[in-house]
C-alpha cells in the first residue's frame, strides 16, 4: 500500500471503530480511541486512532484531527508512564508499507521501554491474551488525568 490511495473502510481499525471486531479499550471520546495493541512489542503497547478521520497516514490527516490525536497521545503516554513506570517511551508512527505500516488507518504507537527488556519486532510479536491486556488497560486508565 503506497502513501497515496483510497481509504479502505474494511481495514481492521475501521472494523474496531464500528464494533465489528473486539478491542481492549483504554479510553475514548467522540474523536479518539486508545486501545491495546494485540501483538504488543512491549508490555503496555497502546495505539491511538482518530474516529472521524479517514486519513491513512500522517500526510493525509486533517490538522484538527492531528491536534486531537497528539493531545490524546500525550495524555495516554503520561498515564502509561504513571501506571507501568517504564524507563522510556517509544512513540512510533509508520507511513506506507515501505515505511513499515501494516494497518492503513493513521495511528500512533506508545511502546513502553525498559533497559533490560528487548523490544519485540514490529509485526512479529506474539498475540497477547485479552485478560492480560484488559488488566494493563485498567491500570493505564486509572492514571488518566
Ligand atoms: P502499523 O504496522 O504501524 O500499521 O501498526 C499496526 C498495529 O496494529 C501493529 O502493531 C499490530 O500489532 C496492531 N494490530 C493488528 N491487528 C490488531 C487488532 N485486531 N487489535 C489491536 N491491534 C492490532
Amino acid at each position: 500500500m503506497s502513501l497515496h490511495g483510497a481509504y479502505d473502510p474494511d481495514n481492521i481499525f475501521a472494523k474496531i471503530l464500528r464494533g465489528e471486531i473486539p478491542s481492549v479499550k483504554v479510553w475514548e471520546d467522540d474523536h479518539v480511541l486508545a486501545f491495546m495493541d494485540v501483538f504488543p512489542q512491549s508490555e503496555g503497547h497502546v495505539l491511538i486512532i482518530a474516529k472521524q478521520s479517514q486519513a491513512r497516514n500522517l500526510l493525509e490527516v486533517e490538522p484538527e484531527a492531528l491536534q486531537r490525536l497528539t493531545a490524546a497521545l500525550q495524555r495516554t503516554a503520561k498515564a502509561v508512564e504513571k501506571a507501568l513506570k517504564p524507563e522510556g517511551l517509544a512513540i512510533m508512527q509508520f507511513n506506507g508499507d515501505a515505511g513499515g505500516q501494516t494497518v492503513f488507518h493513521l495511528h500512533f504507537h506508545i511502546v513502553p521501554r525498559w533497559r533490560d527488556r528487548d523490544l519485540k519486532g514490529h509485526g512479529h510479536a506474539p498475540m497477547a491474551d485479552a485478560a492480560t491486556l484488559q488488566a494493563l488497560a485498567d491500570r493505564i486508565a486509572a492514571e488518566l488525568d
